[in-house]
């Protein structure tokens, strides 16, 4: 992964305000990288960015890419784009305290930034912990598993 890194975010609807007040916090770090969320948390990452801009008097052009909403395949989506090496860091505040819809694929898109080994925070300890990681400023290769053993086994 480049300095300028492809960040996803994503919040269940009891995490949305935490993801906010982190965004907030982080906002001229995140200004530096690409960042890609599910439906309606793009929607308020994008307001809280202007209006915290705005406050600081500071312009500055944002475009993030906005996926489904995640009950309605946005997760997939951005399991999808891990694959494809296009994710490099995800921020996920999912809820554990609800049951939602699309719980599998919730479990599928972890199951898939571990197997992509991509840096995923959970809570807003770790994303502190990863953002302000000096691994941010520097380009970084994770090491992926050589599954061509697999992809080559017999079968009966
Ligand atoms: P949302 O989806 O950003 O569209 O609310 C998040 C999720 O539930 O995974």
């Amino acid at each position: 992964m480049k300095v300028r890194k492809n960040i996803a975010l994503v919040a269940h609807d009891n995490r949305k305000r935490d993801l906010i007040e982190w965004i907030e916090w982080n906002v001229t770090v995140l200004l530096k990288h690409r960042l890609t969320c599910t439906g309606t948390t793009g929607n308020l990452v994008e307001k809280a960015i202007r209006d915290k801009l705005a406050k600081m008097n500071i312009s500055h052009d944002i475009s993030i890419r906005k996926l489904r909403s995640g009950p309605l395949g946005g997760d997939q989506q951005l399991g999808s784009l891990i694959t494809e090496g296009k994710i490099d860091f995800v921020i996920f505040f999912w809820d554990p305290m609800q049951p939602h819809p699309h719980d599998v694929d919730v479990k599928a898109l972890l199951r898939i930034a571990v197997l992509y080994n991509i840096p995923i925070a959970c809570n807003r300890s770790t994303a502190d912990f990863m953002i302000s990681s000096p691994l941010m400023d520097e380009e970084y290769t994770p090491i992926l598993k050589d599954y061509e053993e697999y992809l080559r086994r017999d079968l009966p």
